[in-house]
Order: C-alpha cells, then structure tokens, then sequence
C-alpha cells in the first residue's frame, strides 16, 4: 500500500512515526510524500493537550469523507490519544480501520494484510523496544535516536505514563550502533530522545555513561538529549556533558512552575531553590551553555501572586527560549480533578504575560551574540531564500547564513550580524 503519516505532537511521536514508516518499508509498503496519493492514513496523535487531540478529530472527520470517492482508502490512528480513548474513537467511527495504542506498531504490516475484514483495536504494549529495527528518518542530516520508552514520575497534569507505560530503556549496544548507522549515513546531528533520559540505566551504564561512550562515535559531529527531569540532573551528568566535546552546550530542563506550592501539587519532586542551583552548577561547569525550558501556567490553585513568582523566576534565570503553555486538564489524571480550576480565560491571560516576557528575554539573549563567531550545522534552505541555508547553533539557536545545497551537512562558522527572538542572522 501507499501510506502516509501525519504526525502530532513532541518529538518522540516523530521518532515513533520514523519507526512505523521503516516497519512498513520493511514489509513491502511504500510511504509518499502527499496524502492525496495514500490508500493508507496514519494519524500518529498525542494527547497531551486538549487542543492537539481535537485537532485530529477534526482533520479524521475531514479524511473520512474522502473515502465516499476512494472506497479503497484506509484510515488508522495510533498514538498517545489512540491508547487514551481507542474504544471510543473506533465505536463511534465506524470509517475507522484500525486504532492501535502506543507501541504496538510492529504488528501494522500484519493488521495491513487482513485490514478489509474487520476492524482493529489493540492496547499498549508495555514492553516493547522495538529491538533490531532502524528508523527510516525523515531528516537527511539529523537523526532523533530514542534511548528509552516510558516514563515512571507521574508528574499529577501529565497523561504520557498512563499511554506510554513505564520507563524502560534501550540496550546501550544497540544505541551506539544506532549512533554509528546514522553518522555514516550523513546524519551528523544526533538528538537522543526519552521521557526523562536522565533516568536512562541499562545493565550498569547510565545515561552519563551513555554520553561518554557516544561522544567517542566518529561519525557524528553533535549529540542533544531532551527531555532532562530536574530531580534526576546530576553532578555526574553535568561533569560529562562539560568534558564531551562532542556533546552540545545547550540543555532543555523543564521547570514547570516558579512557585513551591505548585510544584508540589504537580509532584515535580524538586523545589525551584533546587533549581536554581541545577542553573548555577550548569553555568558554572559549561560557561556558555544554553537553558531552555517548558512552563505552564494555570495549573488548579495558581493565584496571581504564585504566577508573578513564575515570572520573576523566569526574568531571574533568563533562559535562552522557554515553551510556555496554559495548564490542560486531561482525564484521569490527578490534576483533573483538584479544586479551585482555573477559569479559561484567566489561563489565556497568564500565558500571554508570560509569552511577551519571555519573548524578550529571548531577544535580548539573542541579540546578545550579534558580533560572535557561532558553529552552525547545515540542515536545509532557509524558507524565504534559496541562496541562504540554515541550522542550528551548537546552543539551539535557528541560524541563517549565506550558502547552497553543497553545504548541507556541513559546519560552518560565521559571525552573528543581526539577531531576532527567533533567528540569528548570519549574512
Ligand atoms: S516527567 Fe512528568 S511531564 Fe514528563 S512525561 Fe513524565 S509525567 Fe509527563
């Protein structure tokens, strides 16, 4: 079949989408580049927020249409919000061939095979680590490795350890040949992908340990890891990513809230006091090093006094971006049903105070680097040009820099002329 996926959601949903596009391949089916051509749909969905699910209601109602004029077509969903509400989804659409929960992505080319007879709902496979098989990455110079599935914190506004299941992780063997496979294919920029890869342990080694013996890969140039769980960032980890030439100056660390109260009502299980001191000791061991962060705002409870706490913490620490978003409940979770909710539209107030301040922190720390002498890692055309091309600093900065197609792959290193909140202008 012809398939074609669309993919919601964080970056280990678009590891996950590179997996079932290579299970697919694998098994004889070929992936195109537009959905007009597919007799297969996927939609790979998240459920994170309210919004991103109801996005893809809407974009299946729409799909479903398309099979009165293409019977053959067919529809699956698979992901976090296929695993939340698959019964429903397949009870109520009967155009709906398949829903499958997270990590059962291996049995698709068989569930293809029989796909007219019946349709098909399968429950989370807990343990799946999908060993042996190589994703079929979408980018032709980067690579997201995932070393670890699940997450065990259940942080209490979270759903993704009710769909994704426990934290288990990657055989560090299979990691580093990932690693080598990538780098010898042109994907120079590696980003190592999990819940919380802090926890990672396989055998003896941790994730310390894991960086060390992937900055010794010669075939890539950089290595990224997201997501970093502040209660598990320790002094070990801080010291390899200092001493690893190959691992970037740069660290995402989700601080979630400015305020003691919520954090503990979120069961973050560290205080912003602790925090801070994770800041001081990155800053310290890695001079130059970039912090980015998620942080919500609206959580049950938050009074305007605990939300300008949140901001002074963030003018406080300046990171260099943070993704700020407004507190979504999810059913199920404990957050859901604590007291005192916040109205909608105290939520959307908040967030866009925090947005606008932390949208100029971000330009002044950019504009800050106009006249330095950056590293950037080519990826592709810049979007308005094409006799520019972009990439990413080694702290995560969007560049743009003179260039063609032959620098794809490459580093370069340019000067900062001219700087936005989101771009650093190299020509
Ligand atoms: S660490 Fe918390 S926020 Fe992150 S996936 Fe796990 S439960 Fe969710």
């Amino acid at each position: 079949m012809k398939f074609f996926i669309e993919t919601y959601g964080c970056q280990m949903n678009i590891a996950d989408s590179e997996l079932i596009a290579s299970i697919l391949i694998e098994a004889g089916h070929q992936e195109v580049e537009q959905i007009e051509k597919a007799d297969l749909l996927i939609f790979n969905t998240c459920s994170v927020r309210a919004h991103a699910e109801n996005r893809v209601l809407g974009r299946i109602q729409s799909e479903k249409s398309r099979k009165k004029t293409n019977p053959s077509l067919k529809i699956g969903v698979v992901g976090c919000m296929a695993q939340r509400i698959g019964k429903e989804l397949i009870e109520e659409n009967t155009d709906i061939d398949f829903v499958l929960g997270v990590d059962q992505y291996q049995n698709l080319p068989e569930i293809i095979q029989e796909i007219d007879n019946k349709q098909y709902l399968l429950d989370l496979d807990s343990h799946q680590i999908y060993k042996g098989i190589q994703p079929s990455y979408h980018s032709d110079y980067c690579a997201y490795i995932t070393i670890m599935r699940g997450c065990n914190n259940f942080c209490s506004y979270c759903i993704v350890p009710y769909v994704r299941g426990r934290e288990r992780s990657r055989p560090w063997q299979d990691i580093v040949q990932e690693t080598i496979f990538a780098g010898k294919q042109g994907r120079k920029d590696v980003t190592l992908l999990g819940q919380n890869v802090n926890s990672y342990l396989h055998s003896d080694v941790n994730f310390p340990s894991l960086l060390r013996k992937l900055n010794e890969v010669d075939e890539i140039y950089r290595l990224r890891f997201i997501t970093s769980h502040p209660k598990d960032l320790s002094d070990e980890l801080i010291e390899v990513m200092a001493i690893s030439a190959k691992v970037c100056e740069h660290i995402h660390l989700p601080i979630q809230s400015g305020n003691n109260k919520i954090l503990q009502a979120m069961n973050r299980k560290y205080t912003v006091e602790h925090y801070l001191e994770l800041i001081n000791k990155l800053r310290n061991y890695i001079p130059n090093i970039a912090i980015t962060t998620d942080i919500m705002t609206g959580f049950p409870g938050e009074t305007e006094s605990d939300f300008r706490q949140t901001l002074k913490v963030l003018e406080e620490i300046g990171f260099d971006d943070a993704f700020c978003y407004k507190f979504s409940p999810r059913s199920g979770t404990v957050a859901a049903n604590l007291p005192h909710q916040i109205s909608e539209q105290e939520r959307l107030e908040r967030l866009q105070r925090m947005i606008d301040l932390q949208r100029n922190i971000t330009l002044k720390k950019n504009r800050n680097q106009i006249g330095q002498t950056v590293e950037i890692y080519v990826e592709s055309f810049s979007k308005k040009s094409t006799d520019k091309v972009c990439g990413k600093t080694r702290d995560f900065k969007m560049a743009v820099l003179s260039g063609t197609q032959k620098d794809f792959g490459t580093l370069q290193k340019v000067e900062v002329k001219d700087a936005t909140a989101s771009t650093l202008i190299c020509f």
